[in-house]
């Protein structure tokens, strides 16, 4: 990054997650001029957020056992192609 006052090279001096964003600070070694850049969203957030989403996808309650035919599961989907195809 380069000083938006003198045109020098900034050195990174410090970055931030706390807000859930990365924060990057500069510090001007010439001209003592400080900046700072939003990087994004912070890997924490991100993870955080992940976690959230994992925690309201999951059921409330566990499922009702029925004597109805349910839609087969992924896995027998899966071993019946086989099955068919061997
Ligand atoms: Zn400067």
């Amino acid at each position: 990054m380069i000083c938006a006052k003198c045109g020098a090279l900034v050195d990174q001096t410090d970055k931030n997650t706390f807000t859930g964003r990365v924060i990057r600070e500069y510090e001007c070694c010439k001209c003592g001029h400080t900046d700072w850049e939003d990087d994004g969203v912070a890997l924490w957030q991100v993870l955080h957020d992940a976690n959230m989403e994992a925690a309201d996808a999951a059921p409330a309650q566990p499922e009702p056992q029925s004597s109805q035919e349910r839609p087969a599961s992924f896995w027998q989907r899966l071993t019946g192609l086989f099955l068919r195809k061997g």
